[in-house]
């Protein structure tokens, strides 16, 4: 049975209206740091504006029911579209997607005023519809990722854009209604499908905004800010985890312990904002140094841990020869360091008597005369 149109309309208003406020108290709450969602928040209140203007078919005067109404809809995807740009770091969009817009609003006049065509208008409309959700889904296809949500809105766009030609076809085949309000089974469909995709493109951007505050809260729980290093509890953990998987399958890591060599005197001499430029340095030089699957975390102070999966003592020195050549290069940052190596033993060994050995070998090192490795 086919919808009223009105009662369709008026239920996209509805949950434009409370999608809206969603949106807004998100963007006040959420950290800055979350892009595009003030755009995100804008558009359903574009579409709340749209079904307003639509709803006053018949009473209002075309330019409002008509132009503008299509316009505020055209706009509210237009928006949208810019909030993903932006929540994926792109900045433009406007000057391209605001001639369109602009182009639009000529267009829809003329067919409205000048040579009044409602089949040409729904046309060109929907057609313009498509190619803005095609760009966006292009966009978010090159750049989003595979999460869940991103999977969704891409999935919403795809399954409008369908709906979209569908209606175009129909039009160009001669098979359209001839009023807006008219309850046929085109219509119902159609209208039907934009009060969904207001729906699911804004709980998609809610979705959206929520993974990326956990991806970025999970990061400051796990990382030292200073280095972006793991930190003690996360470095800490990995080693369980790999002395776990070395009992399940008889390959062991190698811990390195490292201590930066009269780390006081060099903030002593040059201040603690050159140390603390020199623990940043030492992280990005000891970080290329590493493979993929290794980790380096801050113990605590000047002193960091290194996790090498599956790696034996020679190995695991060349990584240390490596990592004390790069420090010597010459650039004004360098420093001096001792490290302390630990090479898993067998299932009988733990992490706490691996990390006893390394730290002997560390003060090993120190007792040597410093920048030097040694092995426990
Ligand atoms: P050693 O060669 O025996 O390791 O001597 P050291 O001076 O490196 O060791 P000590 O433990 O005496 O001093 C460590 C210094 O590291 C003291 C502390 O102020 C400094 N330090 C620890 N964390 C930071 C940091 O985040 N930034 C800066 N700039 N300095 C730090
Ligand atoms: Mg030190
Ligand atoms: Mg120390």
């Amino acid at each position: 049975m086919p919808l009223d149109p009105r009662s369709l309309i008026a239920l996209g208003g509805l949950m434009s209206a409370m999608m809206a406020v969603v949106l807004w108290v998100m963007r006040r709450n959420y950290p800055p740091s979350i892009r595009g969602l003030d755009y995100w928040a804008a558009s359903p209140v574009l579409w709340l504006v749209a079904t307003l203007l639509f709803s006053g078919r018949g009473q209002l005067s075309p330019f409002l029911t008509v132009v503008l109404a299509n316009q505020a809809l055209l706009l509210g995807a237009t928006v949208y579209y810019i909030g993903s740009r932006r929540f994926l770091g792109h900045g433009g969009g406007w000057i391209l997607w605001g001639s369109v817009a602009a182009a639009s609003l000529l267009v829809l006049t003329w067919l409205t005023y000048v040579a009044p065509s409602y089949q040409l208008r729904v046309a060109i409309f929907a057609l313009l519809m498509a190619v803005l959700y095609g760009a966006h889904l292009r966009f978010l296809w090159r750049h989003g990722g595979k999460g869940f949500p991103m999977r969704l809105v891409q999935v919403v766009l795809a399954l409008h854009i369908l709906v979209l030609v569908a209606r175009f076809t129909s039009i160009v085949m001669g098979r359209a209604d001839s009023d807006a309000m008219e309850p046929s089974h085109f219509q119902t469909a159609y209208i039907g499908a934009y009060v969904l995709t207001v729906l699911m493109l804004s709980i998609g951007a809610v979705l959206l905004a929520t993974d990326r505050v956990r991806t970025e809260l999970e990061h400051l729980a796990m990382h030292d800010s200073l280095t972006q290093t793991l930190n003690r509890r996360a470095i800490m953990q990995r080693c369980h985890e790999e002395l776990e998987r070395a009992r399940r399958h008889g390959r062991g890591p190698s811990i390195m312990m490292l201590d930066l060599d009269h780390f006081k005197a060099v903030n002593d001499t040059h201040g603690h904002q050159h140390g603390d430029a020199v623990l940043v340095h030492f992280t990005a030089c000891t970080a290329s140094v590493l493979r993929s699957g290794d980790w380096l975390g801050r113990y605590g102070g000047e002193e960091f841990l290194i996790l090498l999966p599956d790696t034996d003592a020679a190995a695991a020195r060349h990584v240390a020869q490596r990592i004390h050549v790069l420090l010597q290069a010459g650039h004004p940052l360098d420093c001096q360091l001792s490290i302390g190596v630990a090479t898993w033993q067998g299932p009988q060994d733990s992490l706490e008597a691996m990390l006893t050995r390394a730290d002997a070998a560390l003060y090993q090192a120190k007792d040597l005369g410093r920048n030097q490795t040694c092995a426990g």
